[in-house]
């Protein structure tokens, strides 16, 4: 299958779960890029996608440069990864959205190295849904906080909440943690009307992801095939 084809197929299976659960609302797709060679992304690019997340900076640096200086420049760059302090300012510089942050730090760093000219940084807050230790993401008392300071910064715009599920096949397991993020994505959206983005669902548990409420799931294995990670990226 070409990539092409796994994108139509992803966009029509995202349709069938959307009627299946009877979802209103648009659920978007995030091509997620991240391990794969520019010629993979411009391949889903010519294919009509428009949004790409991004997790090692350097590599979608590189990636979102040669875009740019090929004259491309209607595509939607998303980092939804791991954030250094050290990495805030070649993000800042390029990207249109950071699905991952889950420090203050990281949320001024983004905020002050962001160019003056450029639209506000969209975020969403990183919330960590699964309780594994290893994960990141910020716990459910700790999100207010975060929340507020970055609604204050001008040069951020604070649009929802991303998380990751536990890696289970258990549908359960999975609809209690989407369900808890849903739960609190509702309460946040009362508090901060901006707020519009839960980003839930990956290629194993995009469908109850859907189902409880998604409205951008990130997509990589599924459209662009299994990731090497053996390559220093
Ligand atoms: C890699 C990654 C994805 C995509 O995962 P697949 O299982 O390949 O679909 C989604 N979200 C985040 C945060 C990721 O790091």
């Amino acid at each position: 299958m070409s990539i092409k084809e796994n994108l139509n197929s992803v966009l029509s299976q995202i349709e069938e779960y959307r009627q299946k659960y009877n979802v209103q609302q648009k659920v978007e797709l995030l091509a997620v890029s991240k391990t794969k060679p520019y010629e993979d992304v411009l391949e889903a690019y010519q294919a009509g996608q428009r949004m790409f997340g991004e997790s090692y900076a350097q590599e979608a640096c590189e990636k979102i440069d040669r875009f740019k200086d090929s004259g491309i420049r209607d595509i939607c760059w998303y980092f939804i990864g791991p954030l250094q302090s050290n990495k805030t300012r070649s993000v800042a510089e390029r990207f249109d959205w950071v699905l991952s942050c889950d420090r203050e730090k990281i949320a001024k760093r983004l905020n002050d190295q962001r160019p003056a000219g450029m639209r506000p940084l969209n975020i969403c807050i990183q919330v960590n849904i699964s309780d594994e230790e290893q994960k990141s993401g910020i716990e459910e008392n700790e999100i207010l906080s975060l929340a507020s300071l970055i609604s204050n910064l001008s040069n951020l715009k604070l649009r929802g909440l991303m998380g990751i599920a536990l890696n289970t096949d258990n549908q359960d397991i999975l609809k209690d943690e989407f369900m808890n993020l849903r739960r609190i994505f509702e309460n946040m959206k009362k508090i901060y009307p901006c707020v519009d983005t839960l980003s839930m669902g990956m290629t194993a548990d995009m469908e109850p992801a859907v189902e409880c409420g998604s409205n951008l799931v990130r997509i990589g294995t599924r459209i662009f095939g299994a990731r090497n990670y053996n390559k220093d990226n």
